[in-house]
């Protein structure tokens, strides 16, 4: 077992960082034997990039429907609507893909 720094955000997300201390398993310098503990916790009160990537997508689902209420008011621009429509669709893909990642991240500690 050897120790590693650990970084946590406030969201529940974390990554391991920099290898700390080795055990007495281990006697190669410079590597480690492959199973990690928390050597020390770097709490940051904020969210992880994944949580800002999904907050930046988010605020530009919610721009491009009030693009396409505005459109359907404004009529003629049918083919704009479905395109966005096309566009929102492949954005919350990316968000659903961007959770999966933080939740398993989330659970495997
Ligand atoms: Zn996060």
């Amino acid at each position: 077992m050897c120790y590693f720094e650990q970084t946590l955000w406030s969201c529940g997300y974390w990554k391991w960082g920099n290898f700390r201390q080795q055990c007495n398993k281990e006697y190669r310098t410079g590597e480690t034997c492959g199973l990690k503990l928390v050597y020390e916790t770097n709490f940051i009160p904020s969210p992880c990039k994944i949580c800002e990537q999904i907050t930046k997508k988010d605020r530009r689902l919610r721009k491009m429907a009030e693009d396409i209420e505005r459109w359907s008011r404004e009529g003629n621009r049918k083919a704009t609507i479905e395109k966005t429509q096309a566009d929102m669709l492949g954005v919350r893909g990316q968000i659903q893909e961007l959770w999966r990642g933080h939740e398993e991240k989330q659970r495997s500690i």
